[in-house]
């Protein structure tokens, strides 16, 4: 019985610096293009927090496809 608690991974805010719970999550492809800094840029999933997503929205909303989240 090794299972511990392993399945439980708290999604974390992905932008450097930042420790807040995670509120949206977006392609690597969409964050790249604006300005916020990550841990790992190598994920291909970026999770961000209210107040990242906030910016990240404020930077890039000249674009509309970015809304769409999938
Ligand atoms: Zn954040």
């Amino acid at each position: 019985m090794a299972l511990a608690k392993h399945d439980v991974q708290p999604e974390v805010c992905d932008v450097a610096g930042c420790s807040n719970p995670a509120e949206r999550s977006f392609n690597i492809k969409q964050v790249s293009k604006s300005s916020l800094k990550l841990k790992d840029e190598g994920a291909r999933q970026i999770h961000l927090c209210k107040e990242h997503y906030r910016e990240f929205k404020k930077e890039t909303k000249t674009d509309r496809s970015l809304d769409q989240v999938y």
